[in-house]
């Protein structure tokens, strides 16, 4: 079977695997890619998923990175069924349309800007009505039941313990040889997060996607996490300053609201008011309150005993922009949790705003924050970061809590990857930046023996074929690996062949394309277009004389 990469490669956002097994093709994700104009450029050419000929999405979970460009790809043809959690599906309903929001009122910032430029407008990559609309086609999955998807492939769910309906997926193929499977480790949790249920262990597998955000690091236990967070509130509320927190609406909201108000039952902290300043956070709190069935078993014993983990004696909700305001009215001392994780929207931006320069303020940084985003700026030390326009001078005490990850750490990824019982198993070591996937990559080679591969992005591999071959690492900085040169990887008689695939792939598209505008009373007679034609009926002939 063929495989390629299509995102979540050598960097940690934009998650996708496209799966073709025969004239079957599907994706294990589809998400959307972040942190910067040069990546995120690639949210556009969502071509290369073949919306119209995917038979289905399989969904890891709800987070953007994972299912933002599921609107995208069935606005461009993708017409079957996402297959996922009830609770994911619950999540991208609220996800998918905040999302949507957010592309609308960027399209709407970058038009006016191209307008006056005298240029094109450009359309958002989609709307809240497409977001909607794509919600008819999640179909929803328990955890745990083998499902048959289609002849020849069957699929489990199993908990990742990463958010609220996460999931692990394995695959089972029907192949020349027999059956393989392939696990997809999805974004794996911690062990022991807190509310849900623990990582599934997974024993047998032939392929392993496996992810590496913190490939690299070791977290710190939850319980120093929860001291440290201690001492800050302590020290602020004795100050009578604010603590600022930037979570993602998903998971870490949640974890927070559960960590601040075990505090709180202790007696460890006084009541203070805290303000849960984001839409999606307060959405996402009520999903999590309704699918008490994926909770561990500790967090269920809580809600038999009438106390509710997710309540906290003095919280507030604030939805409107109003609301918002407020809360920098209020001058008693008070925490603040607000979205985006990682700085780079929503109103957290306000916040940092109005705190980032005071000496007093303490921001807690409790996530992941990716390259070119702001609060990886500030984590990093930046003196001043750009905040609507205006330079704000960094000077609160900065924190960074690693053991609320939403992520195992290395020692996690090692560990659950040592269950596995196949000394074949080959992994894929994805959700990684570069340097990062490669270094997990080593130790897993050089602790388990095992052989591993770091895609590139978009790049092809063929699976249980005799000529399949798996590739030694290599580092291509992105900006000198032009998609072309990312094919040279495979091997050039597999490579040729998936050209003219593509090729053929390419031309049929075109031509359906055009029919559809014909029947639709629409010549294409723009002579942009026929210049680009003609270029490329020159460059085959070319070609073809070359040969
Ligand atoms: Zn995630
Ligand atoms: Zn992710």
């Amino acid at each position: 079977m063929r495989v390629q990469f299509l995102g979540g490669v050598r960097t940690v956002t934009g998650s996708a695997t496209l799966l073709e097994k025969g004239s079957l093709k599907w994706l294990v994700d589809c998400g959307m890619f972040q942190g910067g104009k040069e990546i995120e450029k690639r949210n556009r050419s969502v071509q290369h998923y073949y919306p119209e000929e995917l038979s289905f999405i399989l969904l890891t979970h709800a987070h953007i990175d994972h299912s933002g460009l599921i609107p995208k790809l069935i606005k461009e043809g993708f017409h079957g069924k996402v297959i996922c959690t009830k609770a994911t599906r619950e999540l991208c309903e609220v996800m998918l349309q905040d999302s949507a929001h957010i592309q609308e009122a960027e399209a709407e910032w970058q038009n006016r800007k191209i307008k006056r430029a005298g240029g094109e407008e450009r359309d958002p990559l989609y709307t809240v009505k497409d977001a909607e609309r794509s919600l008819q086609y999640f179909q929803t999955i328990g955890y745990d039941e083998i499902f048959p998807m289609i002849d020849g492939v069957k699929i489990r769910f199993q908990d990742a313990g990463h958010i609220l309906g996460s999931a692990m997926i394995e695959i089972w193929v029907e192949e020349e040889g027999g059956e393989k499977k392939l696990v997809f480790s999805g974004d794996l949790g911690n062990s022991d997060p807190p509310i849900i249920r623990d990582p599934s262990l997974v024993k047998e597998g032939d392929v392993l996607w496996l992810e590496s955000t913190y490939g690299n690091r070791l977290h710190k236990s939850r319980e120093e996490t929860v001291q440290e967070l201690l001492n800050i509130i302590q020290e602020a509320l004795r100050d009578r300053a604010k603590v600022i927190i930037p979570a993602f609406a998903v998971e870490r909201t949640q974890d927070i609201i559960f960590t601040i108000g075990q505090l709180m039952r202790k007696g460890l902290i006084p009541s203070v008011p805290v303000y849960i300043d984001s839409p999606l956070a307060i959405s996402a709190t009520e999903i999590f309150k309704r699918n008490s069935d994926c909770f561990d078993e500790e967090t269920k014993t809580l809600l038999s005993g009438g106390e509710n983990p997710l309540e906290l004696p003095e919280i507030i909700y604030s939805r409107t922009t109003e609301e918002s305001k407020a809360i920098n009215e209020d001058s008693r001392p008070r925490i603040i949790i607000s979205a985006s994780g990682m700085c780079d929207s929503g109103r957290i931006q306000h916040h940092l705003k109005h705190h980032l320069w005071r000496e007093s303020s303490h921001i807690v940084i409790i996530g992941y924050q990716a390259e070119g985003t702001i609060g990886r700026r500030i984590v990093d030390g930046a003196k001043t970061v750009r905040l609507f326009g205006e330079e704000i001078a960094v000077k609160a005490h900065i924190h960074t809590l690693g053991g609320f990850s939403a992520h195992a750490d290395q020692k996690g990824l090692l560990e659950w990857l040592s269950h596995f019982n196949n000394p074949q198993l080959e992994v894929f070591v994805n959700h990684g930046e570069e340097k990062v996937s490669m270094e997990l990559g080593q130790l897993i080679r050089r602790d388990l023996h095992l052989t591993t591969a770091i895609p590139q992005w978009r790049e092809e591999k063929f699976l249980f074929s005799p000529e399949k071959e798996m590739q030694p690492e290599r580092v291509i900085p992105e900006k000198v690996a032009p998609e072309e040169e990312v094919r040279e990887v495979s091997a050039p008689e597999e490579t040729v062949s998936a050209l003219f695939r593509h090729t053929d792939r390419n031309y049929k598209r075109l031509r359906r394309k055009l029919k559809r505008e014909r029947a639709r009373g629409k010549e294409v007679t723009d002579s942009r277009w026929l210049r680009q034609l003609e270029e490329i009926n020159d460059k085959l002939e070319k070609l073809e004389s070359e040969l």
